[in-house]
């Protein structure tokens, strides 16, 4: 039997509309109507299945979008979420309670750093930040509370390496749950296969892939996620950041073509970093046989989805990094932004804009260089000639 493919996974959906269009209907409604009153108050005590109550609990149009996700990270269920935030932070409260402990790596998204970091302690969540790579620093961060063992596949922004099948060893031999944020690597890494037990991801990314809104999801259990959506406990129910039902509907849409997306802006990656590094600038990318979890990674790979989209390159000082992304932006390369997964090349210096909540002495110490450029590689159809373009700008800045 072939391998579990997400992709393969998003090809045999099969949804139909309402009058049998080849898209499934949108669900325009916040709130269902009863035949019976009986059933009402059924489906409040979550006694009836495939009822409607309230848009921010269920809709269609979002099963049908959190059905797609779960199949793809072959989980049992899903949930749709407003943000990529919204799904971390329903995640992690659904996991942990006031008392209770969770070990990260300390490369993560800033938004999800300032969460644990500033805003869980005020209820009595305490995190301990870690080196992922590093298993027995892991292992011997785990106290009596510890809940929760939480990486990023690929981190942000340094492309460091879970090593989610060792992590998993760690999480079941100490009953936590291992949670892993897969949004660099959507297709090329399937967690649940390693021993992941959630699997998160901003859909805003790679997977909605057209920058036109923040969107989240989480993959689970179906009684994780039944547990997220209940009524009188749920927290993903009772904070609310539910996805407009238009919207699941739009990026269901674009889901379908992130299999090719991610081969191109693989393909386009490594192009660039592998020139990058001849050219004998100082590149990260977990393509490179130079990255030290290069080995890790292609045990761990879909490989016909490749190493993934972002590339770090290291030009030392801010200053650097500053004109060189204005000139690019300039020649039309790209644009100096943030995020990630666009058809056009977007970069960021990760120090001062993404990773800013991590205070600068945080930032040295895990080895986040002022001159750290974050790159999210696009689809550009003729990737030397971009090169080619770019080394032009890296020369007239002085960076080649
Ligand atoms: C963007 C991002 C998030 C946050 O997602 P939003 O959709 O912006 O809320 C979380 N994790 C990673 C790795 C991200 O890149």
């Amino acid at each position: 039997m072939k391998k579990f493919n997400g992709a393969d996974q998003i090809q045999d959906l099969q949804f139909f509309g309402e009058f049998g269009g080849v898209n499934p209907s949108i669900s325009d409604s916040s709130t269902y109507t009863f035949l019976s009153a009986k059933t009402m108050s059924d489906t409040f005590e979550g006694n009836t299945d495939g009822c409607y109550l309230y848009s921010r609990h269920s809709s269609p149009s979002n099963l049908y979008l959190a059905e797609a996700l779960a199949k793809m990270e072959g989980t049992e269920s899903a949930n749709v979420t407003a943000s990529g935030m919204g799904a971390i932070t329903s995640a992690l409260l659904q996991l942990c309670k006031s008392g209770d402990h969770i070990v990260s790596s300390r490369t993560i998204y800033g938004g999800t750093y300032a969460f644990m970091k500033n805003f869980l302690p005020g209820y009595k969540i305490e995190t301990s930040f870690v080196d992922i790579t590093d298993l027995q620093k892991v292992e011997s961060s785990i106290t009596k509370n510890t809940k929760v063992l939480y990486c990023e596949t690929v981190s942000n922004p340094l492309l460091e390496i879970a090593d989610l099948e060792g992590l998993s060893k760690i999480a079941k031999k100490h009953h936590l749950k291992l949670v892993v944020d897969n949004t660099f690597s959507p297709l090329s890494v399937t967690p649940q296969l390693l021993g992941a037990d959630v699997t998160l991801h901003s859909l805003t990314k790679f997977i909605n892939g057209s920058s036109d809104t923040v969107g989240g999801v989480y993959c689970g259990t179906q009684e994780f996620i039944n547990a997220t959506k209940d009524v009188n406990s749920g927290a993903c129910m009772l904070l609310g950041p539910t996805m407009d039902s238009l919207r699941a509907a739009s990026v269901l849409k674009n889901l379908r073509t992130l299999p090719i997306r991610m081969r191109k802006h693989s393909e386009n990656a490594l192009f660039l970093a592998e020139n990058w590094e001849k050219d004998g600038l100082k590149v990260k990318y977990p393509g490179l046989k130079s990255h030290p979890q290069h080995e890790l990674f292609k045990t761990m790979m879909h490989e016909e989805f490749g190493f993934g989209g972002l590339v770090a390159l290291d030009v030392k000082t801010v200053e650097k990094a500053n004109e060189l992304m204005e000139m690019m932006q300039n020649e039309n390369l790209g644009y100096l932004a943030v995020s990630l997964g666009f058809y056009k090349t977007l970069f960021s210096a990760s120090g001062t804009s993404t990773s800013s909540e991590i205070p600068e002495d945080e930032q040295k110490e895990m080895g986040l260089s002022p001159g750290l450029i974050r790159f999210s590689i696009g689809l550009d159809h003729d990737i030397e000639r971009t090169y080619l373009k770019m080394k032009t700008c890296m020369e007239k800045v002085g960076v080649l």
